[in-house]
């Protein structure tokens, strides 16, 4: 059975590159009928963080990359978190000093450091080259009556290669004879990264590690310890970097990378799955537009890219169009109106007022927050408190007089509040009659009649926009700090 799993370590927010590796291992599982499982790889514990944790299972879920195994949802092969997985790690590395793999290693920090200044010296690779790897029972019983303190170290065979047929990179080969032997468990009883990560994948069952590329240099210690376990190895795909634009990889300096972040600029989790599928996949088509279960009948890792692929933020942002676009209105105006609501742009989300701001502002929405800037901008001018106030008739004088002496005297009689109460009909009835009266039409009736009701040269529709602002403020919709 296919089993995979994402891995992510608790340090910081879940990025784009961690999403695009949870994203392949999920559509892995998923086509192939297996478990995607995630375990929280939280060895380094003064990175580590409850609410990193809580951030990345966020991110994960809101993509809609749920787990068959790991944090909340339990399995048989738990615990899923490595920091209490130590009783086990202890009893593995034990194994492999029982089998004389691993080695007890008294050398203090002094002496280490001499010999990586001397390797330096001679300009050969650090690797160690300490007496421990062939001291003798006594030696090794001195120490300990001492109460010496000591590491785990791997010994690595000194001479022959290591081979791996990676399913996205072909074959790869390590010449054994610079690695060196390795510590798998420091001093204080704290399993070293690669140990932990070998042991959980051997006995979780995984049967493709698929992860990033910069971590197939673990790749060979890993490799080490399944043999010397007599673990039976995974097969291994190793993803390509995401880089930048100028070819650099991808970080913070070049804007946003995390997925909290484009979640708040207003992106689609359809789009960020989409768009991260591209990176580095295709199906083979020019088609660039898939959902998620579409992605999970068409992935194959064969298809996986070995180049490096770069990251188009003006791309994202047309796929999120192309998302926003083929949403069921409803779904749409729901999403918008608890963004307007929870950027306190309005104190409701949902209703009348929010559906007739959406259709007066839905076109060219590229984001959920597109609409945000146009909406205050409407919402800025306060009509409804500007036609009701005492202050109404030196305001409305002011510039345009002939249109304005003639909308005081249509607020005056109640006319104008009249024909906006009545909606859309009232308020072209209203419009007509005013116009008939002025002797103007067009432009010269529209344009000083925009300014003075909406505050504004340009924008939408003017009626819409004006009953919208009435409505808005009438009905105490328009949240306060706008007025
Ligand atoms: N914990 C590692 C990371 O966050 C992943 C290790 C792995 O996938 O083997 O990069």
């Amino acid at each position: 059975q296919v089993r995979v799993r994402f891995a992510p370590s608790p340090t910081g927010n879940l990025h784009v590159g961690g999403a695009r590796t949870a994203l392949f291992n999920y559509l892995f599982a998923r086509s192939k009928g297996g478990k995607f499982i995630l375990r929280i790889e939280d060895t380094d514990l003064d990175r580590s963080t409850k609410e990193s944790e809580e951030a990345v299972l966020r991110d994960l879920s809101w993509l809609g990359l749920g787990w068959d195994e790991g944090p909340g949802v339990g399995g048989k092969y738990g615990p899923y978190r490595q920091s209490e997985r130590n009783a086990i790690y202890k009893q593995y590395a034990d194994e492999l000093l029982q089998s004389g793999h691993v080695y007890r290693c008294f050398c203090t920090n002094e002496e280490l450091e001499k010999m990586k200044e001397i390797a330096k010296l001679k300009q050969l690779p650090p690797a160690y080259t300490g007496k421990w790897a062939n001291a003798t029972d006594e030696e090794v019983q001195e120490e300990l009556s001492k109460g010496t303190a000591y590491t785990y170290r791997f010994r690595v065979p000194k001479e022959g290669n290591l081979k791996i047929n990676d399913l996205i990179r072909g074959e790869v080969c390590w010449n054994l004879d610079t690695l060196g032997d390795f510590v798998i468990m420091r001093s204080n009883g704290q399993p070293v990264y690669n140990f932990c990560v070998t042991v959980d994948d051997a006995l979780m069952a995984i049967s493709h590690v698929i992860r990033a590329e910069e971590h197939l240099p673990n790749t060979l210690r890993q490799a080490l310890i399944y043999r010397a376990l007599g673990f039976s190895m995974p097969y291994f795909a190793h993803v390509s970097l995401i880089l930048a634009p100028d070819r650099s990889k991808l970080s913070k300096r070049h804007g946003a990378t995390s997925v909290g972040q484009f979640r708040e600029m207003g992106y689609l989790p359809q789009a960020m799955v989409n768009y991260l599928a591209l990176l580095g996949w295709g199906d083979g088509t020019e088609n660039e537009f898939f959902t998620l279960e579409q992605l999970v009948q068409k992935f194959t890792i064969e298809r996986v890219n070995k180049s490096g692929a770069i990251f188009d933020m003006t791309k994202l942002r047309w796929m999120n169009g192309l998302h926003v676009r083929s949403l069921p209105t409803m779904e749409l105006v729901k999403l918008i109106g608890d963004r307007w609501k929870s950027s306190d742009i309005l104190t409701v989300s949902e209703g009348h007022i929010v559906e007739e701001a959406f259709q007066l502002l839905k076109d060219g929405i590229e984001l959920i927050t597109d609409s945000d800037k146009p909406l205050l901008s409407l919402l800025s001018y306060p009509l409804y408190a500007t036609l009701t106030s005492p202050e109404c008739k030196p305001v409305l004088d002011d510039g345009l007089p002939e249109v304005a002496a003639r909308l005081l005297a249509a607020l005056d009689s109640g006319e104008l509040l009249g024909a906006l109460e009545e909606g859309q009909t009232g308020w072209q009835k209203w419009v007509k009659s005013f116009g008939k009266l002025l002797k103007r039409k067009g432009k010269s009736l529209f344009m000083p009649l925009r300014v003075l009701l909406t505050g504004k040269l340009h924008g939408p529709d003017m009626g819409s926009t004006v009953l919208l602002l009435y409505k808005a403020g009438k009905s105490g919709a328009v949240a306060p700090q706008v007025e």
